[in-house]
C-alpha cells in the first residue's frame, strides 16, 4: 500500500488538524493519542512520510526512537507509573489503523488492564492539562 498524505497524523504533521502537542524537533513530534487506552497515552511519529517500520528510513527510526525515550521518560515522571509500555504495530493484521508509524507510549500500573484500543475519546480538558505537564517534564 502507498503512503496516505491525507492520514490524520500527516495532516497533524502539517498543522491542518490539530493535536494536544507534547514535543517536537526538526524530524519527530509526540502528542496525546485522542482515544487513550490508559491516563497519559502519547504517540511519538517521525516527520518522514512513512506507513511502517518498513518503509521508515534508518535515519527516521533513529529519531523516532530518540524521541521516544525522551517522551518515555516523561510520561513516567508524570503519572509516576511503575511501568512503560512502548507499542508499535505495522499493517492491519497487527492492529494498525493510522498509517503513519507511531509509538504508542503507554503508562501501566499492576493489575490494571488498558482500555481497548482507539474505541472511546478522552475529555479535552483533561487531554489538554496532561499534555501540558508531559510537555513540561521533557528533559
Ligand atoms: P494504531 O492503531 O494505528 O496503532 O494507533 C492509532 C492511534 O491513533 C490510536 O491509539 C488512536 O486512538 C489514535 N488516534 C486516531 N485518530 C487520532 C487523532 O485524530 N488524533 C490523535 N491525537 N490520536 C488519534
Amino acid at each position: 500500500m502507498a503512503y496516505d498524505p491525507n492520514n490524520i497524523f500527516a495532516k497533524i504533521i502539517r498543522g491542518e488538524a490539530p493535536c494536544f502537542k507534547v514535543y517536537e524537533d526538526d524530524h519527530t513530534l509526540a502528542f496525546m493519542d485522542i482515544m487513550p487506552q490508559v491516563e497519559g497515552h502519547t504517540l511519538v511519529i517521525p516527520k518522514e512520510g512513512a506507513e511502517s517500520i518498513f518503509d521508515l528510513s534508518p535515519d527516521g527510526a533513529a529519531a523516532m526512537i530518540k524521541t521516544t525515550k525522551k517522551i518515555a521518560a516523561a510520561v513516567q515522571e508524570v503519572t509516576k507509573a511503575p511501568g512503560i509500555l512502548l507499542a508499535q504495530l505495522n499493517g492491519a493484521a497487527a492492529g494498525q489503523t493510522v498509517f503513519h508509524i507511531h509509538v504508542h507510549v503507554m503508562p501501566r500500573y499492576h493489575g490494571i488492564d488498558l482500555k481497548i484500543h482507539a474505541a472511546a475519546k478522552a475529555d479535552f480538558e483533561k487531554l489538554k492539562a496532561l499534555g501540558a505537564k508531559i510537555a513540561a517534564a521533557v528533559k
